[in-house]
């Protein structure tokens, strides 16, 4: 059987190691230090306000079993890095569909977050995601790192901010689908400012 809503959102490593019993195949990465506390409440904040704009919203931890098709799917994550400061925010998806999707989110997120992105699919995480396989996303699944948590700078920035980035997904997604009319928020008034790239803040 396959399950349907508008969006599905999954929080990475969430409910992980207790699943990974139940989910050998999937290799129970536990994320970076402090990624795993991050991801539910971005994906939290994400799904509250969706709901609120009559959007239907499977709300996933990082394992799951079974079939969704939805308009579009985001599996949030905040990458990390050793030595640390060599990444920044990225996406990943495996469809077409998610190269446009993928290109929106570079354009939303772009104009507030100020450390840049990897290329798209630059990991094989990212372009070999365990759960793709699950989901037919009409406006494309997403991989989204919302930047490097184990770089101080861009945990400092971060940290502050992650019922903003849960409310600018909503909006994001929200857009995508052409479903809830998410307004722009105050909060979303903040624009990026030019930072120095992080291989020249050590
Ligand atoms: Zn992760």
């Amino acid at each position: 059987m396959i399950l349907t809503y508008d969006v599905l959102i999954s929080a990475g490593h969430e409910g992980r190691p207790a699943s990974c019993a139940h989910f050998p195949q999937h290799h129970c990465n536990l994320g970076a230090a402090g990624e795993r506390a991050w991801t539910p409440i971005v994906a939290d904040a994400a799904t509250r306000i969706l709901r609120e704009h009559g959007v239907s919203v499977v709300r996933l931890p990082a394992d799951f079993a079974g079939k969704y098709r939805v308009g579009a799917a985001v599996f949030i994550h905040f990458d990390g890095s050793n030595p640390t400061c060599r990444s920044s925010a990225s996406v990943g998806y495996a469809q077409p569909s998610g190269a446009a999707a993928a290109a929106a989110w570079h354009r939303l997120y772009g104009r507030y977050w100020p450390f840049g992105f990897q290329p798209d699919n630059f990991t094989n995480g990212l372009r070999a995601y365990y759960a793709y396989s699950q989901v037919q996303a009409r406006e494309g699944s997403l991989v989204l790192e919302l930047g490097e948590i184990t770089c101080p700078a861009q945990r400092a920035w971060l940290a502050p901010r992650l019922q903003w980035e849960g409310a600018l997904l909503a909006r994001f997604l929200s857009e995508r689908i052409g479903k809830g009319r998410v307004p722009d928020f105050q909060t979303f008034q903040e624009q990026a400012t030019p930072k120095p790239r992080y291989n020249d803040m050590r």
